[in-house]
C-alpha cells in the first residue's frame, strides 16, 4: 500500500466515530443496527468534523470522481473499496420557462430523474448502503421498497455481485416491477401496502442475517441523501440556496439534505445561512403534512391511497424530524390531490422537457401551491428536487396526455391530419378563452 492510501484509510477510520442515537445520544459500534437499545430512537452516523475538515477543500472535491464519491469523507464507508457506478452529479437546471410560468426569478431544478443507474435518487442511498454492506461482510442484500429502492438495490447488487432479494407491494406500476426483474433478483410482491411490507422485512432481517438497506443498514443508507445537499451547494458555486422544496415519504431525504448543508457549513466549505425547507406529500398519503398543518409534533399513521406510490408511506420513520426542520427553518409542508400531481407532471414536461414520475409531480404541484400562497418569495434562490423518472409510472398519466395522429405513409394523409390537429388546437383555445 502506498503511503498516501495508508494515510487516507487512517483518516477514514478516524473521521467515522460511531452510531449515535438521535434521541438519547447513546453511542454504538459501526455495525448493522438502526435502533437504540436503551430508548428505541433511530441511530445516526457520527463523524469527527475536526479531522474531516483537514481532508477536504473545494479543490479536493472538484478534482474527485464525477459521482457522489467526490464527497466520500462525508460518507460512512471505512475503506476506499466503495461501489462507484457513477451515481450522482445529476444536472442542476436553471429554470427559465417554469420559473416564468410560476413567477419566480431564481428557480433551479435538481434533476435526479436521470440519476445512474436506475433513474431515481435512490441510487444515491443504495450506492452507500451496499458499499457499507460489503464492508460489514453481507453477501445478500435486501430492502422494503415502494418501487424505486427495489430497482436500485437490484441493479447495484448485480453490479457488485451481491445476492439480492427485494420486497415490494404487489400493486406497483409495471415499469417499477420490470425495472427490478431485469436484474434477476428474487422479487417478493407482497399483498399489502408498503407499511405491511416493511413490517414483514423487519422480521426477515431478524431471522435471515441479510443486509436490508433501509432497515438494519438504514443509518448508512440514509447518509447517501446528504449528497443531494452537497451537489446543490457545489453546483450553485459553493453557496446554499434560500429555499428548497422536496418530496417526503419516510422523511429521510428531507432531513439529510438539511444535514448535508449543515456539514458543509461546519467544515467551512460554504457560508452558513438559514435555508428554508418545504416538503411535499400527496393528499392520499399525507401524515407528515397533516401533522404540520395541525401543529402536532407526532405523526398519526394513515393508510395510503394515491397514485404517488413511490412516496406512499403511511407511517413515516423520520416524519417528526422533517416537521422539526420545516418549522425551525420557516418552511412549509403541503399536500396536493392526485389531479394536481398529474398537472404537475405535465407542467414540468411542457416547460422544461423533464418527464418525472408521480413523486416529482407532487413536488412541482406543491411548489406551485406555495408560490400561489406567497409562501415562496419570487427572489429567493429556490431549488426543487425531482427525484424519479416518469417512464416508470406511465399508468399515472395514461388518458391525460394526447393521442398520436395515425396516418398513412402519404403526404396528403399527413396534411389532412395536420389541418385537423390545428383546428382542434384552435377549438381548445376558444374554450380556454370563453
Ligand atoms: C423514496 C423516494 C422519495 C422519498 O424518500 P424518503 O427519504 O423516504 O422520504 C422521494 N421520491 C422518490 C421518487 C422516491 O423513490
Amino acid at each position: 500500500m502506498t503511503q498516501a492510501i495508508a494515510n487516507l484509510n487512517q483518516a477514514n477510520t478516524s473521521i467515522l466515530k460511531a452510531l449515535k442515537c438521535k434521541e438519547c445520544g447513546a453511542e454504538y459500534e459501526l455495525q448493522a443496527s438502526h435502533v437504540c437499545e436503551l430508548c428505541f430512537g433511530p441511530l445516526e452516523v457520527k463523524y469527527d468534523y475536526d479531522v474531516l475538515r483537514q481532508f477536504v477543500s473545494r479543490k479536493s472535491i472538484e478534482t474527485g470522481p464525477n459521482s457522489i464519491w467526490r464527497y466520500r469523507q462525508f460518507l460512512p464507508v471505512a475503506t476506499d473499496n466503495y461501489i462507484d457506478v457513477g451515481t450522482g452529479m445529476t444536472p442542476l437546471v436553471h429554470s427559465h420557462r417554469l420559473a416564468r410560468r410560476l413567477g419566480l426569478n431564481k428557480l433551479y431544478i435538481k434533476n435526479d430523474a436521470v440519476n445512474i443507474p436506475t433513474l431515481s435518487f435512490k441510487d444515491r442511498v443504495v450506492s452507500v448502503a451496499l458499499s457499507r454492506a460489503r464492508e460489514l461482510g453481507f453477501t445478500t442484500v435486501s430492502c422494503a421498497s415502494t418501487g424505486n429502492l427495489a430497482n436500485s438495490t437490484a441493479a447495484i447488487a448485480a453490479y457488485a455481485g451481491l445476492d439480492c432479494c427485494v420486497f415490494i407491494p404487489a400493486d406497483l406500476e409495471a415499469g417499477k416491477v420490470l425495472g427490478s426483474l431485469i436484474y434477476s433478483p428474487t422479487l417478493m410482491a407482497v399483498k399489502g401496502n408498503y407499511d405491511q411490507v416493511n413490517r414483514l422485512c423487519s422480521e426477515v432481517a431478524n431471522t435471515h442475517g441479510w443486509g436490508f438497506v433501509n432497515i438494519n443498514l438504514r443509518p448508512y443508507y440514509s447518509e447517501g441523501s446528504k449528497t443531494l445537499g452537497f451537489e446543490v451547494a457545489e453546483q450553485l458555486g459553493w453557496e446554499l440556496p434560500d429555499h428548497i422544496v422536496a418530496p417526503l415519504a419516510s422523511g429521510s431525504l428531507f432531513t439529510k439534505i438539511y444535514k448535508g448543508f449543515k456539514e458543509f457549513t461546519k467544515v467551512g466549505l460554504v457560508q452558513g445561512k438559514n435555508v428554508r425547507f418545504s416538503g411535499a406529500q400527496a393528499e392520499g398519503c399525507s401524515p407528515i403534512a397533516t401533522a404540520f398543518q395541525e401543529r402536532r409534533d407526532f405523526i398519526q399513521p394513515v393508510k395510503p391511497n394515491t397514485i404517488a406510490k413511490s412516496i406512499a408511506i403511511g407511517n413515516p420513520a423520520d416524519g417528526v424530524y422533517a416537521i422539526e426542520i420545516a418549522q425551525k427553518t420557516r418552511g412549509n409542508i403541503e399536500s396536493v390531490s392526485d389531479a394536481e400531481i398529474i398537472d404537475g407532471i405535465k407542467l414540468l414536461a411542457e416547460t422544461e422537457g423533464i418527464f418525472t414520475e408521480t413523486a416529482g409531480g407532487t413536488t412541482i404541484a406543491v411548489l406551485k401551491k406555495l408560490v400561489e400562497a406567497s409562501k415562496i418569495d419570487p427572489d429567493e434562490t429556490t431549488v426543487v428536487y425531482i427525484t424519479g423518472n416518469g417512464l416508470k409510472t406511465q399508468e399515472a398519466i395514461q388518458g391525460y396526455v394526447g393521442e398520436p395522429l395515425t396516418i398513412d405513409a402519404k403526404l396528403d394523409s399527413f396534411e389532412r391530419a395536420l389541418e385537423r390537429s390545428r383546428t382542434l388546437d384552435r377549438l381548445e383555445w376558444q374554450q380556454v378563452l370563453v
